[in-house]
């Protein structure tokens, strides 16, 4: 009642096309959640997820929800969490995408969710990394814990322009680094971001959770670029 008088009053917009919500209706409207483009990932198995990375890591699972096309309501949703401070989006996303994966195999065995991690300087301006609210719902609901501790940045990226290629390698290898103990030894990790377009920040953690003794990784993103 309360918040359906607080709508009344103060009605949210939609993330993805600014229309004003009902009261039923959670971060997105019912015309966008119906035209939003799913790849349905899940239920292919040599996704696009899963060839981005061919012949860079080996992946025992990979999948975004959504595609990511300039000027569509994705974009739109991802600048809102990412610029405009809606960290409600990236939980919505997480409850969508975990009922999709909760009974699949290949999620199972996973051990521990890890966000691609913000250098802390960025995380200062911005007071919170996009990715949270999408891994925190994902633990909740796949009863998997989320860890943000293992994985840190270590230099700001843009160190990685103007290098030649040989000399950019190395510097991607170096951004990310692990901090484990026996116990992260043989686990496996599922590494999340919110979009994939070239895929080398995702290659670069994966580097780097890899210098763990017999892990695997999985990747599972908000949503990949798409032509
Ligand atoms: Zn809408």
């Amino acid at each position: 009642m309360y918040q359906h008088l607080l709508n009344l009053f103060f009605p949210k917009s939609c993330a993805g096309c600014h229309s004003f919500l009902l009261t039923d209706e959670l971060v997105i409207c019912t015309q966008c959640r119906h035209e939003i483009p799913l790849t349905n990932h899940h239920k292919i198995e040599q996704n696009e997820v899963i060839q981005k990375f061919y012949g860079r890591i080996t992946l025992e699972f990979g999948a975004s929800l959504f595609y990511f096309h300039k000027k569509g309501i994705v974009q739109e949703m991802m600048h809102k969490l990412k610029y405009k401070g809606h960290q409600e989006i990236g939980t919505t996303v997480g409850h969508w995408y975990a009922k999709e994966l909760k009974n699949l195999e290949q999620i199972k065995n996973i051990d521990y969710i890890i966000p691609v991690p913000l250098h802390k300087k960025r995380l200062r301006e911005r007071g919170y990394n996009q990715v949270e609210g999408f891994g925190k719902a994902l633990s909740k609901n796949l009863n998997i814990p989320y860890e943000d501790h293992v994985l840190h940045r270590k230099l700001h990226t843009k160190t990685q322009t103007n290098k030649d290629l040989l000399g950019r390698i190395d510097v991607i290898d170096s951004v990310f680094e692990a901090s484990f103990s026996e116990n992260h030894h043989g686990k496996h990790f599922l590494l999340i971001d919110d979009v994939i377009t070239t895929g080398s920040t995702l290659e670069s953690c994966s580097r780097a959770l890899l210098k763990i003794p017999d892990v695997k990784i999985s990747i599972v993103c908000m949503a990949m670029s798409h032509q």
